[in-house]
């Protein structure tokens, strides 16, 4: 059950001095692990052990990106086991629901950001306005199975000051609101991380983050985002860039990616060399560099146009 829906007075503090786990997960490009660093920089100025690990392989591919930070009196791992996570902090909405398993039954902490990164695999009817894949469960749902739950827009939130690339920053300043560490200290993190040009907003950023969560927690009915629609369309893809490359030399004409193109962009040249027929169709869903046995296709997919 939600503590955060079913009490009138605000959750107790994280007791950090006992030690904490928490786990970060979103899709490459979104600042995972900057949240990550914070965390493990939070954890030393406690004077405690702090052991972090993360897979990040995919992150300039938009590819899924996770983060385990484990701080302590003694800590011996570095990863999290399932239902151990003190708290989930999740970038993207169905990369939380996702992990949600590795959060303490009763006791979890929930942050998510409602932003949808729908991969093109979702997309099972190219009908404009098609429902996709996607999860579909309402941020309430969600938040009802977690010990305490917040799900905002922070990417919203950032980009009404200026920067969405700060929503991290934003759900830190959520947590922060959870947990009972200074002030300073999160300021002097925040200093230490933020390059000078970005100190600025990411202090903006921070300070939004904790303002909702401050009032979230002494209103429950503030801790998630009522506006949340669980009806995904294409209107919800992000905006991709997609730099293809084919490497004519090392392609021997097998038609495997041409064959298995789920946009049908791919074509073999009179050479019997794979080019790309069709490049405005081509979603960067990275099948046909996938299933190239001579690795001869490179598919890269940045997040914005
Ligand atoms: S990445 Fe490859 S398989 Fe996917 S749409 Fe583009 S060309 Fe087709
Ligand atoms: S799968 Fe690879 S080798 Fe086969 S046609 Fe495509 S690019 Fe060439």
């Amino acid at each position: 059950m939600s503590a955060a829906s079913h009490t009138e007075t605000a959750p107790a503090a994280l007791d950090t001095t006992r030690g904490l786990n928490v786990m970060v997960v979103g899709v490459g490009g979104q600042g995972v692990l900057m949240i990550s660093k914070a965390l493990a920089l939070i954890g030393q100025r406690q004077g405690l052990q702090v052991k972090q690990s993360e897979v990040h392989g995919m992150a300039k591919r938009g590819g899924v990106v996770f983060s385990h930070v484990r701080f302590g009196a003694e800590v011996w791992s570095p990863t999290i086991a399932r239902g151990e996570a003190d708290v989930l902090i999740a970038l993207e909405w169905a990369e939380g629901l996702r992990w949600l398993e590795f959060l303490r039954p009763q006791t979890g902490v929930f942050i998510a950001d409602t932003r949808r990164i729908v991969p093109p695999f979702a997309c099972r009817s190219r009908r404009h306005g098609a429902p996709m894949a996607y999860a579909r469960e309402t941020p309430a749902e969600v938040l009802d199975k977690v010990g305490e739950g917040y799900a905002l827009d922070a990417t919203a939130i950032a980009r009404g000051l200026g920067e969405s690339r700060a929503a991290n920053t934003v759900l830190l300043g959520v947590l922060s609101a959870s947990m009972d560490v200074s002030a300073a200290d999160w300021l002097a993190v925040l200093e230490t991380l933020a390059p000078p040009k970005s100190r600025a907003i990411n202090l903006k950023a921070f300070e939004a983050g904790r303002a909702w969560a401050d009032a979230a927690r002494g209103d429950p009915s503030l801790s998630f985002d009522a506006g949340f629609d669980t009806h995904v369309t294409q209107a919800d893809l992000p905006d991709v860039s997609v730099r293809h490359t084919i490497n004519a030399a090392w392609c021997k004409g097998c038609d495997i990616c041409v064959k298995l193109c789920p946009e049908r962009c791919l074509a073999l040249n009179e050479h019997q060399v794979a080019y790309l027929k069709a490049p405005q169709a081509c979603t960067g869903c990275h099948v046909c560099e996938w299933l190239c046995p001579d690795f001869a296709i490179d598919v890269q997919t940045t997040l914005g146009t």
